[in-house]
């Protein structure tokens, strides 16, 4: 059976209550509802759960950009997962920014993950080296530390839960692109990493996403990539006539993909 491609717009901090209602509303016009594709929204927190009553959750799923990992507590500021339940599906943790500008470390992210399982929503694990790395040439070594430190506490039964997000930090926000070579590469590695920690089952089950810089003229560039199932997407999330493109673009993808597993069958 085909896996679904998944297609998520990061809003980061940006949009008010107002404007991201407005938003929404333009996206809901323009984004069509396709079976071979989920499409994901992670607005602010501050404004997910106004937008969950407004959603049409046929035609997108929420998911918070950050969370803490305890469910309640003496914990001034934060906000649970356990308090997300009912309002999103999915959650990103460990993503580039939280990781270098609020210090998240692996100790965290493994702690999110669990969490985020713990409270029946689907952990969106973001891993991915910085420019350093890549140039010393440690982005393998990074990203499998990343990948083993994150999972540390997944199960083999919940591993079909987790999502993998590939995001060269180097290319998040910069308008850097990663050649459709470099995220072969990593996918690759991460799948196979995946292979030895849980099985082959969960190696081909697990959806793997590429992110940085992914805009509509390049999405299917990475859309194409071998084992790539679908795109986390930061800037151009926030244009409508984009973001809605991009879609398109993935839908597009599933039908080729699906004519050629026929055409292989006849
Ligand atoms: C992101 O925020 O995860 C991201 C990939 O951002 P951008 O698309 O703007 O590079």
């Amino acid at each position: 059976m085909m896996k679904k491609k998944l297609v998520i717009g990061n809003w980061k901090m940006n949009l008010n209550m107002h404007e991201s209602s407005i938003f929404l509303h333009n996206l809901s016009e323009k984004v069509k509802v396709h079976r071979d594709i989920d499409v994901i929204l992670a607005p602010s927190t501050f404004t997910l759960q106004s937008l969950s009553l407004q959603v049409n959750h046929h035609q997108f799923k929420l998911a918070a950009q950050n969370f803490y990992w305890r469910d309640q507590g003496a914990f001034t500021g934060e906000v649970s997962v356990s308090q997300l339940r009912g309002i999103v599906q999915y959650a990103l943790v460990g993503h580039s920014e939280r990781r270098n500008i609020f210090g998240e470390t692996d100790k965290d992210v493994r702690a999110k993950v669990a969490a985020a399982i713990r409270n029946n929503i689907r952990p969106i694990l973001c891993i991915g080296e910085n420019s350093d790395e890549r140039n010393y040439g440690e982005a393998n070594l990074v990203i499998s530390d990343q990948l083993i430190g994150g999972l540390a506490n997944v199960s083999s039964e919940d591993i079909e839960k987790v999502v993998i997000a590939y995001e060269p930090v180097w290319a998040i926000g910069t308008g850097e692109h990663a050649s459709a070579e470099d995220v072969k590469r990593s996918v690759r590695i991460i799948r196979s990493l995946i292979r030895t920690l849980f099985g082959q089952e969960a190696a081909s089950d697990v959806r793997i996403l590429y992110g940085g810089s992914v805009n509509l003229s390049n999405a299917d560039v990475y859309l194409n990539v071998d084992n790539v199932d679908g795109l986390l997407i930061g800037g151009a999330s926030l244009d409508a006539y984009q973001f809605s493109g991009i879609v398109e673009k993935a839908h597009f993808m599933q039908l080729e993909e699906t004519k050629r597993r026929i055409d292989e069958r006849l």
